[in-house]
C-alpha cells in the first residue's frame, strides 16, 4: 500500500495499493491478449473509441483538475489545462487511425508496400511533476498505432491516472487494451523494463532514472522514448523588450514551483542592461502569487514533498540570494520563488537541474558568449530567446543544442508540435504529427507480380 499526501496541507488522501511482480505480469498478460483484438479493430472504430474517451475526459474535467489540485499541488488554473491537454491529445491522436498509411513504392517484378505495425503492449512510466499530461503524451498515440498500454504512474500521484484508467472503460474501450498500475519504480517500472511482452519504454523523469532504463532496454533490443532532466536557458540580450523579458521571466522558471522539466531556471542576461533587468525582474518575482492552488488567482502551489523541499533549498544555502518572493505560512511543502546570482559557471545551483522555483542568473558578454553558456550543460530542453533582431534570434535558435526554443516568449508545448530533449534529456519526440511512428515499427512487403 502507498499512502498517498497532500502537498498542500501534508493530509492524506488515502492508500492505494502498490502492484506486485506478480500484478504486472497478469496485467502485461492480459495487455498482449488484449492486443490482438485491438490491433484489428478498423481504423474509424478505433478512431471513434478515443474520441468518445476524450470526451469522457472533457465531461470529467474539472474533477480530474480538483484531484490534481489536491494530490500534486497544482494551481487549479494549471490543472484544468492539464487535463484539457489529455482531451486534447486523445482528440489529435483520433485523427490518426486511418491516416497511418504507408508507401508505395515503385520496384520491378512486382508491388512494394509499406505497414506501419504497431509494436505490441507499451509500457509508459511517468513522473509526478505533470501527472495528466505526460500520461496523455504515452497512452494517446501508443493506443492510437493500435497498441495496447500499461501504464505506471509515480508513487507521489497515482489518482489522476487511476481515473483516466476509470474512464477509459466508461468510454468503451476494451478491458486490457488500457491498465493503470501503480507501484514503486524499482517494482513495477523494472519489470515493465525486463518483461519480455513489454515491447517499448515510454519513460519521463529524472536522467538517472532513464540512463538505467536505456541500459536494460538493451538487452532486448527493446524500444525507448527517454523524456529526461533540463536546466534550460532564458537569454536575454540588450536589444530585447526588457520590460517583457523579465514580467515573463517568472512563470516561465516558477510556474508549477518550478517543478518542470522545460524551466528557464538559468537566465543569461547581456552586461549593459543586467542591473536594469535585474531591477525589473524583482518586482515581478515579489508579485508572483504563491498560495492556496485551489484559488483562482493561484499562480504557484507548494512543491511536491518535504524530503523534495529539502532538496530545493540545499541548493540555496550558502548561495547568493538577490531576491525572494512570498509564500503563505502553516503546512504543506512551501518555498518561495527565489532568485541566485551565479558567481560563475561552475556554480552548483547553475549546473544542476534543481526541479524547484530556484533561478540563477548569469551575465554575458556577445552572442557567441551567450551561445556558450547556454550550451555548456548536459541538457538540452527548452530555451527561450529574447532580441529584436531578427537575423540573431534564428542564429542563436540554431545554435542553442536544445530541442524545444521559443523567441520573446517562453512557449514549448502545443500538442501538435513536437516535443523532446537533445543531449542528455532525452531520446526521441512525442507529440506532433510524427509521434505515432515512435509506436510503430515499418514493415516493408513486396508482392511479386511475374507469371
Ligand atoms: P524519477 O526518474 O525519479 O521517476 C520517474 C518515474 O520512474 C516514476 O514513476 C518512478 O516511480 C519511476 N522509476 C523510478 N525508478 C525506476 C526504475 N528503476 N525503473 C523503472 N522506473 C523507475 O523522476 P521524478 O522525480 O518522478 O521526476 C522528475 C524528473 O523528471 C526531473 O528530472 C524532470 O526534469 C523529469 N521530467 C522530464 C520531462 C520531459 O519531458 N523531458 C517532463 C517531466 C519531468
Amino acid at each position: 500500500m502507498g499512502e498517498v499526501i497532500s502537498p498542500v496541507d501534508g493530509g492524506r488522501l488515502g492508500e492505494v495499493a502498490s502492484a506486485s511482480p506478480a500484478d504486472v505480469d497478469a496485467a502485461v498478460g492480459r495487455a498482449a491478449a488484449a492486443f490482438e483484438g485491438w490491433r484489428r479493430v478498423a481504423p474509424g472504430d478505433r478512431a471513434r473509441l478515443l474520441r468518445r474517451f476524450a470526451a469522457e475526459v472533457d465531461a470529467h474535467l474539472e474533477e480530474l483538475a480538483r484531484l490534481e489540485v489536491r494530490n500534486a499541488g497544482h494551481t487549479v488554473g494549471n490543472a484544468r489545462w492539464e487535463a484539457g491537454n489529455v482531451r486534447d491529445v486523445l482528440d489529435y491522436c483520433a485523427g490518426a487511425p486511418e491516416r497511418l498509411t504507408g508507401h508505395q513504392i515503385p520496384v520491378p517484378g512486382g508491388l512494394d508496400v509499406t505497414f506501419h505495425e504497431p509494436l505490441g503492449v507499451v509500457g509508459v512510466i511517468v513522473p509526478w511533476n505533470f501527472p495528466m499530461p505526460i500520461a496523455g503524451w504515452g497512452l494517446a498515440p501508443a493506443l492510437a498505432a493500435g497498441n495496447t498500454v500499461v501504464l505506471k504512474p509515480a508513487e507521489l500521484t497515482p489518482l489522476t491516472a487511476l481515473r483516466l484508467a476509470e474512464l477509459a472503460l466508461d468510454a468503451g474501450l476494451p478491458e486490457g487494451v488500457f491498465t493503470v498500475l501503480p507501484g514503486r519504480g524499482g517494482v513495477v517500472g523494472e519489470r515493465f523494463v525486463t518483461h519480455p511482452a513489454v515491447r517499448k519504454i515510454c519513460f519521463t523523469g529524472s536522467t538517472e532514472v532513464g540512463t538505467r532504463i536505456m541500459a536494460g532496454c538493451a538487452e532486448q533490443v527493446k524500444r525507448v522514448t527517454l523524456e529526461l532532466g533540463g536546466k534550460s536557458a532564458n537569454i536575454v540580450f540588450a536589444d530585447a523588450d526588457l520590460a517583457k523579458a523579465a514580467a515573463t521571466a517568472p512563470s516561465s522558471v516558477f510556474d508549477n514551483a518550478g517543478q518542470d522539466c522545460c524551466a528557464r531556471s538559468r537566465i543569461l542576461v547581456q552586461r549593459p542592461v543586467y542591473d536594469r533587468f535585474l531591477e525589473l525582474l524583482e518586482p515581478a518575482v515579489r508579485a508572483f502569487r504563491v498560495e492556496d492552488p485551489a484559488r483562482e488567482t493561484a499562480e504557484m502551489g507548494p512543491l511536491i514533498s518535504a524530503a523534495h523541499r529539502d532538496r530545493v533549498a540545499g541548493y540555496v544555502d550558502g548561495a547568493d540570494v538577490a531576491f525572494t518572493g512570498s509564500h503563505p505560512d502553516g503546512p504543506g511543502f512551501w518555498y518561495p520563488p527565489t532568485v541566485l546570482l551565479a558567481g560563475a559557471p561552475t556554480d552548483r545551483h547553475w549546473r544542476e537541474e534543481i526541479f524547484g522555483p530556484v533561478v540563477s542568473v548569469l551575465p554575458f558578454d556577445d552572442e557567441a558568449d551567450a551561445i556558450r553558456l547556454a550550451n555548456d550543460t548536459e541538457y538540452g530542453l527548452s530555451g527561450s530567446i529574447w532580441t529584436r533582431d531578427v537575423g540573431r534570434a534564428v542564429r542563436v535558435a540554431r545554435a542553442v543544442e536544445a530541442g524545444n526554443l521559443s523567441v520573446n516568449s517562453h512557449s514549448s508545448v502545443r500538442y501538435w508540435t513536437p516535443f523532446g530533449g537533445m543531449k542528455r534529456s532525452g531520446l526521441g519526440r512525442e507529440l506532433g504529427p510524427d509521434a505515432l511512428h515512435a509506436f510503430t515499427d515499418v514493415k516493408n512487403v513486396f508482392i511479386g507480380t511475374e507469371e
